[in-house]
């Protein structure tokens, strides 16, 4: 049989290549290398235009300082055969990037001295460059075409123009490099740019990749853990490491999800058994009744005496249902508490005098303590018919846990710190052992599980929708109890001047 998790890990398996990128791993890696590639190729770029650039302009600059060293050497000396050596020493092999020929034009244009590889070649030179120069300005140019004689190949030629004196006469001293050298270097570093960008991207996607797994693994294991959590299962939990980072906050948010939810799962199993159990013992006794009348036939008020039997079950069933109900609507927020300003002193009068007829049969005496201060009106906002069936139940459960001839003290105030009304109902009853005293706003608990039926019986749903109303108000209840000696219940809530 093919279990869900199974089938999840098998479509993990097939997953195609260009769904990594679905991943926030193949994310993160696409979006660190575009970043990179898109800042390495910005990079180089910039780079090399600098370089070129600083490249193309010392090439000129070495012509010039060049050319100016010969057009001294002519100024000083006239035309001889030092020239030559200045541009033979200038291709000297510790200078084997620049290396260049020389020409010499008088005022005629006419060749006066020239290199012995310029012989019976005739250099493309511009004639209003040389016009320029002989005129005395510099001139710089670049050929590409026309080599007449293997001086340079198709990444052309650098010509520069620079006019020289001797006396009275005039000569265009003509330098020419060629490009080979400086362009060359440039096209290998063109070359390792673009062999190094696509290699570099290409082993910092793998670095990335394999990093990226490393530091998802976590979540990898998490996601399997999570996995193997199931609702029959609620009682596991997620390793936490101690790295404190987000993996581990992220176990730790887990494990307090998955311990609300066991908390949720085991309240509600518990509620369904309980109710499944109340619901049941009066459906029970509704039908053995009922079987036991039809056995035989009965006279008139047999019949009845069971009608009314099963009318008080009928009764009993009808108010855990109701009270149920309530309940679940406080628990879904789907109560509407009307907010009226109401006098809770005027509530709290009016639930106790109709407690004190329940009272008087145990012939039990409520006393009401109210404020000193204020001692009529302690105002709040509310609803007073649901605050009323509050202090009726708190009531009634003091009548039923108190002995005869006892004493019920009732007191109403304001509380200086935090500026809540409170009512608080003291009585001198059985009071709760310590050990139950946090169940008894649970449902369905009741500390004597026997007295679930008879005179006083008790479904112990009473102060669980005591609690959510009074928290419904934005309020709390807190008891003090001591075991044979009595309870106190107070209710607290928020005060509207
Ligand atoms: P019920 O009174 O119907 O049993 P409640 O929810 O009102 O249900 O009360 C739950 C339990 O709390 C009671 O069964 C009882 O054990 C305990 N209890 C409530 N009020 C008092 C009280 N004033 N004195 C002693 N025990 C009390």
């Amino acid at each position: 049989m093919i279990n869900k998790s199974d089938t999840k890990n098998n479509h993990r398996v097939k997953r195609r290549f260009w769904e990594i990128f679905k991943t926030i791993r193949g994310k993160l890696t696409l979006s660190f290398i575009s970043i990179f590639g898109i800042t390495l190729i910005g990079f180089s770029f910039v780079l090399y235009n600098v370089f070129a650039k600083q490249s193309r302009d010392d090439f000129d600059i070495v012509m010039n300082v060049l050319a100016s060293s010969i057009s001294e050497t002519i100024r000083e000396n006239g035309i001889n055969q030092d020239i030559l050596n200045e541009v033979k020493e200038f291709n000297n092999p510790g200078l084997s990037a620049f290396y260049g020929y020389t020409e010499v034009l008088n005022s005629a244009e006419m060749v006066v001295m020239q290199s012995s590889q310029l012989k019976d070649i005739s250099l493309p030179l511009e004639r209003n460059r040389v016009l320029a120069a002989l005129n005395g300005s510099r001139e710089i140019a670049t050929v590409y075409t026309d080599d007449p004689g293997n001086l340079w190949d198709s990444r052309g030629a650098r010509i520069l123009y620079v006019p020289a004196t001797h006396h009275q006469h005039k000569y265009a001293v003509i330098l020419i490099a060629p490009l080979s050298s400086v362009e060359g270097m440039l096209a290998n570093l063109r070359l390792i740019i673009f062999i190094a960008i696509p290699v570099t991207l290409l082993i910092a996607s793998i670095v990335g990749w394999v990093f990226s797994k490393r530091a998802y693994a976590p979540v990898g294991e998490l996601v399997a853990k999570t996995n193997t959590i199931t609702a029959e299962k609620l009682h596991l939990r997620l390793k936490v490491s101690d790295a404190d980072d987000e993996i581990s906050h992220l176990a730790e948010t887990l494990n307090y999800m998955i311990e609300r939810l066991e908390q949720s799962f085991n309240t509600l199993k518990q509620f369904t058994s309980d109710a499944s159990h109340e619901l049941r013992t009066p459906l029970t006794i509704i039908r053995g009744e009922i079987e036991v009348a039809l056995k035989k036939p009965r006279d008139k008020q047999e019949y009845e005496n069971i009608l009314k039997d099963n009318l008080e079950e009928v009764n009993r069933l009808q108010n855990i249902v109701e009270g149920l109900l309530t309940l679940s609507q406080y628990e879904n927020n789907r109560i509407t508490i009307q907010s009226e300003k109401i006098n809770l002193v005027d509530i709290v009068i009016e639930s106790l005098t109709k407690s004190r007829i329940l009272a008087e049969k145990k012939n039990i005496k409520i006393i009401l303590k109210l404020e000193e201060e204020n001692p009529d009106a302690i105002y709040i906002t509310g609803d007073s018919r649901k605050l009323m069936n509050v202090f009726l139940n708190i009531f009634d459960n003091a009548i039923k846990y108190s002995n005869e001839n006892t004493e019920i003290q009732c007191y109403t105030g304001i509380t200086k710190t935090d500026n809540f009304a409170y009512v608080t109902v003291k009585d001198q009853g059985i009071g709760i052992p310590e050990s139950s005293v946090k169940n008894i706003f649970e449902r369905f608990y009741r500390e004597d599980s026997s007295r679930t039926r008879g005179e006083g019986y008790s479904l112990g749903l009473g102060l669980s929708i005591v609690k959510a109303v009074v928290e419904a108000h934005g309020g709390r209840i807190e008891v003090k109890s001591e075991y044979k000696k009595g309870s106190a219940f107070t209710v607290y809530l928020p005060y509207s001047s």
